[in-house]
């Protein structure tokens, strides 16, 4: 009957899992594409960075060699500005200026370094201008096209710390040609030093190392502290291309990184879809729990209303046949009266069990606790019980430890609990009629137990019958009427009164509900 709620909550649970699921199993195939993409992002970080120092140095050059282009060309105001360059810039160790004709023009610098003289310094300059004629050619063609081309050469014989870059200036004479061509000395560590290292930490986020490398392979500079590492990305300085420059992610490799992000996002994904699922079966379990719980409502109050109806129409029927004297003898008159009374103990117990059942539900329900001396408490209990027990034909068999110890209780509630028991002793005992009390003492507890050998209650059963409104699903007790309350408030009442109910069944061999107390001091 309440199947649709169920089969809603499964649908709206699949309406959820199912689009994450795929979205999973689809982030999972295209993983491989999807590493590739990062790597290709974290490809063009690094070659962004590499490209941004290159063209820093490259701006830095220009600014040198713009001084050198200015409009006033006179051998003085060449000095001069020269002479401001070098101050300021440490790695700029000297510049030499040679005519079309190869004829110095002038020389200014920290040359002593590496050479005798300035002389010695334009004679290098002159030696690299013959050597390279061609190429200076089509550069001072370039320069008059408007593009600076400078040409870097290493000076291995006399040092190697030092680059010599040529690059074409027009001569003081004329604006365009002849050509002259200046030759910048460049100390290559304190270059690298003072713009390249300078620039790449002003840049650098931290995660990444740096190093600058001659083509040999010996570092000038090494960010890293790694004793070998491998640089994945590598370009040469533009301006002097025999220094390379290398950056790479600290501590990993660019493969890694991008899998180990792969990794942690499906990671995510897959742990959100095992938590959706778990959600999704906690929320199936409660929604069929409520269902279950719906259904046994409805049930009892079909019990409960054929609980009040029989015993109703009895006493009706009864009291009806006594007030108008059709009785025929005194002794079925008293038969009726006594069938009047027990219905009517009957309906109250009921109706207490209810009661009892609603003011626990709501919180409201009472305890009054006093020392209760258990012997005789059961005792006048079963005194009060036996009468019904002896009508039916019971025969009630006790075993009492009178030493049992006080505890504190409820009186009511359990003579309450200890009738629950009887009645269901009663109700499912079948043919038997055989009912065993017994009231023993351990070291901690005081037990009461109450057996019966009767129908009994299946092993998977057991577990339910303590639930409110659950009643064994058997045939055997299709024609037994009940509540389904009974249990579930002896259980509570054990529990208000901090001790335990517990069951051993057999079907076909009867059952015996165990009710412990804890001892009192
Ligand atoms: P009710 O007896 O009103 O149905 P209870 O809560 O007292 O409700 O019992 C719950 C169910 O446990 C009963 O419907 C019955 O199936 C089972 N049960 C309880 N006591 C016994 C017993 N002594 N022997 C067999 N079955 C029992």
């Amino acid at each position: 009957m309440k199947r649709p709620q169920l089969t809603f909550s499964v649908l709206g649970g699949l309406a959820l899992l199912v689009p994450l699921l795929s979205y999973t199993v689809y982030q999972w195939t295209e993983r491989n594409r999807d590493e590739a993409l990062i790597l290709q992002i974290y490809d063009r970080q690094l070659n962004t960075i590499l490209f941004s120092v290159n063209q820093y140095c490259w701006d830095k050059f220009e600014t040198w060699t713009s001084a050198l282009i200015e409009s006033e060309r006179t051998p003085e105001a060449y000095g001069r500005r020269l002479r401001t360059l070098l101050k300021q810039n440490r790695s700029l160790l000297g510049v030499c200026i040679i005519d079309s004709s190869s004829v110095p023009v002038l020389s200014e610098g920290r040359f002593s370094r590496f050479f005798k003289d300035p002389d010695m310094a334009c004679s290098a300059v002159i030696r690299q201008i013959a050597k390279n004629r061609k190429q200076l050619d089509r550069m001072h063609h370039r320069a008059r096209e408007g593009y600076l081309q400078p040409l870097s050469v290493v000076l291995e014989d006399i040092d190697p710390a030092v680059d010599l870059i040529l690059v074409p200036v027009a001569s003081a004479s004329d604006s365009l040609s002849p050509w002259m061509v200046a030759g910048i000395f460049v100390d290559t560590h304190r270059f690298v030093q003072d713009v390249v290292v300078r620039k790449f930490n002003e840049m650098n986020d931290v995660n990444l190392a740096f190093a600058t490398r001659f083509q040999d392979g010996e570092y000038l500079f090494l960010s890293e502290t790694e004793p070998d590492p491998v640089f994945e990305k590598s370009e040469p300085l533009w301006i002097l291309p025999d220094i390379r420059l290398l950056v790479k992610i600290k501590g990993t490799t660019l493969r890694d990184l991008s899998q180990s992000r792969i990794r942690t996002h499906l990671f995510f994904l897959f742990g959100i879809n095992l938590l959706l699922g778990a959600g999704i079966v906690i929320l199936m379990h409660s929604v069929s729990k409520a269902v279950t719980l719906a259904r046994m409502k409805s049930d009892f109050v079909a019990n409960v209303s054929h609980e009040l109806r029989t015993p109703l129409a009895l006493i009706r029927m009864y009291a009806e046949t006594l007030e108008m004297g059709r009785v025929p003898s005194e002794e079925k008159q008293q038969h009726y009266y006594k069938t009047i009374m027990n219905e009517c103990t009957r309906l109250t117990k009921l109706i207490n069990n209810i009661l009892d059942f609603s003011k626990i539900e709501s919180h409201k329900k009472e305890y009054a606790f006093q020392n209760i001396q258990t012997h005789l408490w059961l005792q006048e209990s079963l005194a009060m019980y036996r009468f019904h027990l002896d009508q039916k034909g019971f025969v009630l068999k006790t075993e009492i430890d009178m030493s049992c110890p006080a505890i504190k209780a409820d009186r009511e509630a359990i003579s309450q609990a200890l009738t629950n028991l009887l009645d269901n002793a009663v109700k499912f005992s079948g043919d038997s009629r055989d009912i065993e009390i017994r009231l023993s003492k351990t070291e901690n507890e005081i037990c009461l137990s109450v057996r019966d050998f009767g129908i009994g209650i299946p092993a998977s059963e057991q577990k339910h019958v303590f639930e409110k409104f659950y009643r064994v699903g058997s045939s055997l007790i299709h024609d037994v009427k009940g509540t389904g309350l009974g249990l579930s408030l002896v259980k509570h009442i054990m529990q208000v009164h901090h001790g335990r109910v517990d069951l051993k069944s057999e079907p076909g061999r009867g059952s015996t509900f165990f009710l412990y107390f804890p001892a009192g001091d």
